[in-house]
């Protein structure tokens, strides 16, 4: 059985396919991630629509016998031209792809559909060093649709409020989570040493609404630690090396 349909879709990758076509992996609400051909040589007016990060209608014929699915058109709502126009929102926005590719959008297509939309659409619009913080609340959100997020409010041994804590916080490689500065055995553990404004900030993503939690400043040093931290993370729970961060140095 063969069909014509239609749904919005963001191009997450193209590839070349044969001399002349390309496959292309789409992100969809309804179908998750999947791949299509787009037929066509270089003069083709809908190479150029079907381009990473682009969003909008697609059409396209699924030939079931052939386990096919072929472009019939693309309608582009957003190009996000800013995109391309900045090595770091570049980055940022393949990253947002290869983790979204990797991890199978979580098997969770309608929350990673606005994930992913929200955080393409917000670096598009926003200043270098707005992207740098909006990347950071991007991984944490991803680990939270994952349920991966771990307990930010209170120490894992002695259970001490670490908003309030006065003193460090660390996050114990071994165990999975924070731990304040009294229950920390330094000699025992990776760790990684948690300002209380990036425990704050973490604490704010997980609970406040988007908007809220953009109004959050963080200082470039915390900017800096909860790179480390939260990447380290992300490779953690996808179980894989994420080319895009291996890639990373020289754009951060
Ligand atoms: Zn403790």
């Amino acid at each position: 059985m063969s069909r014509n349909s239609s749904l919005q879709a963001l191009v997450l990758s193209v590839r070349p396919f044969g001399e002349d076509n390309r496959i292309v992996k789409f992100l969809s609400k309804e179908k998750g991630i999947f791949d299509a051909v787009l037929y066509g040589g270089p003069k083709s007016k809908l190479r150029a629509y079907v381009s990473p990060y682009h969003f909008g209608n697609l059409w396209i014929y699924t030939d079931e016998t052939k386990h096919s699915i072929k472009i019939t058109d693309f309608e582009v709502i957003k190009y996000h031209p800013e995109i391309r126009e900045n090595l770091f929102k570049t980055w940022c926005a393949s990253f947002c792809s290869e983790l979204v590719i990797k991890t199978d959008a979580c098997g969770e297509y309608e929350k990673i559909w606005t994930l992913a939309n929200g955080f393409l659409d917000g670096i598009s619009v926003s200043s270098e060093d707005e992207c740098r913080i909006a990347f950071l609340r991007f991984i944490w959100r991803y680990i939270g649709i994952m349920g991966l997020q771990c307990d930010t409010e209170s120490c894992l041994h002695c259970g001490e409020n670490l908003t309030n804590s006065k003193g460090k916080i660390y996050f114990s490689i071994l165990e999975n989570g924070f731990i304040c500065e009294n229950c920390f055995n330094q000699s025992n553990d990776s760790f990684f040493e948690l300002s209380s404004e990036a425990i704050i900030f973490l604490q704010a993503v997980t609970l406040l609404s988007p908007k809220e939690a953009r109004s959050i400043p963080l200082h470039f040093s915390t900017t800096q630690q909860l790179h480390e931290f939260l990447t380290f993370l992300i490779n953690r729970y996808t179980g894989c090396k994420l080319k895009t961060l291996e890639m990373s140095s020289g754009i951060l």
